[in-house]
């Protein structure tokens, strides 16, 4: 089967694509391999007969025209996007050009090739929007989870961003039966992350003995999510998602920030053979983010009804995988 991934360089897209290639996937990767991207990566998976890959903007009309044509793609991940909501704070002009006029043109070019091409595999296909649990904003308590059916109350020009794009997505599976479904996953971890982000920064962090700073007194709550747990979910909702549909996918394990850096300082402290006080001296308490939501969580009833998903990675052992990962693959 012949897939489409774009931002199939990033976090999770490296993720899936490495996953997809596991098995009989032939993938076509868009990327225009930005500072968050796994470069080397994508030079080592060019070796693949199965992998094709082109640096490329998704606002770009004619190369994406270019790539449909040529590639005939049978689905789409959509997985592109501008995702670090303190640069979209500093600056939002990346994340309203990637994240909204880069999904509209993709939405654009996949709606013609599909109204221009006679194929048998027409009535298979998928475009599936890769969105995030930041668009339904703060929750007003922990166990009050979002479901796929709560109001949209993005906090951050990010959120607004993915907000806006499925939007975009919603509007033309309504409008044209344009086929596509829409995910809201939670914080995900694991490798290939840019160590940019709160689980790979502290990780570094803890190991090369600097300071960890936390914002505001860090009871922030998060879902997270285990990268391998949501690529997995990716695949099946390929196979077996309901069309015109949107599905939460969480990893069931809210944690306050705070909580989740004592998590990681316990679990580092005997690789390094150190106190764990030492390490806790490492934290200090930094002026709030602006507009930070308290609460995020998913209920996730809906795709594991449907599909049987869940995740099954616990957050413990999960950590430990990527603790290990980053100190194997970071030049620490
Ligand atoms: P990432 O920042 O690690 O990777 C994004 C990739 O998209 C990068 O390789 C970048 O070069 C590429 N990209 C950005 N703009 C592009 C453009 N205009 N044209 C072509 N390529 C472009 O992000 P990620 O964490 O892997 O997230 C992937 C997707 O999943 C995003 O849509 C994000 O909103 C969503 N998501 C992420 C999380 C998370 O915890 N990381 C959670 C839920 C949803």
């Amino acid at each position: 089967m012949r897939i489409l991934v774009t931002g199939g360089a990033g976090f999770i897209g490296s993720n899936l694509v490495l996953h997809l290639l596991k098995k009989d996937y032939e993938l076509f990767i868009i990327d225009k391999l930005s500072y968050a991207s796994n470069k080397e990566l994508v030079d080592e998976l060019k070796k693949n007969k199965n992998y094709h890959f082109e640096k490329a903007d998704i606002c770009d009309a004619r190369i994406l025209k270019n790539i449909f044509n040529k590639f005939k793609p049978q689905s789409v991940f959509h997985l592109a996007a501008e995702s670090h909501v303190d640069r979209s704070i500093a600056n939002a002009d990346s994340f309203i050009d990637s994240n909204i006029i880069g999904t509209y043109e993709l939405l654009k070019q996949t709606k013609n090739f599909l109204d221009n091409e006679e194929f048998n595999f027409k009535k298979d296909f998928k475009f599936i929007h890769v969105s995030t649990d930041e668009v339904y904003g703060d929750l007003l308590k922990e166990n009050n989870l979002s479901t796929e059916d709560s109001p949209y109350k993005p906090s951050s020009p990010y959120s607004a961003s993915k907000a806006s794009s499925d939007f975009l997505v919603k509007a033309w599976m309504r409008t044209y039966q344009f086929p596509a479904l829409i995910t809201h996953c939670s914080n995900n971890y694991g490798p290939f992350q840019h160590e940019e982000k709160l689980i790979p920064s502290s990780i570094n962090k803890i190991l090369n003995n600097e300071k960890l700073s936390i914002y505001g007194d860090g009871k922030q709550i998060r879902d997270w999510i285990y990268v391998i747990d949501h690529v997995e979910a990716l695949e099946l909702l390929l196979s077996q998602g309901r069309l015109y549909e949107t599905y939460n996918i969480g990893g069931n394990n809210q944690i306050r920030n705070i909580d989740l850096i004592h998590k990681l300082i316990s679990l580092i402290s005997p690789m390094l053979n150190k106190d764990i006080r030492n390490l806790e001296n490492l934290i200090s308490f930094v002026k709030d983010r602006p507009g930070h939501d308290l609460c995020y969580g998913l209920d996730c009833s809906k795709i594991k009804r449907e599909l049987g998903w869940e995740p099954k990675f616990t957050l413990d052992a999960s950590l430990e995988k990527t603790i290990d990962w980053y100190k194997t693959n970071n030049n620490l």
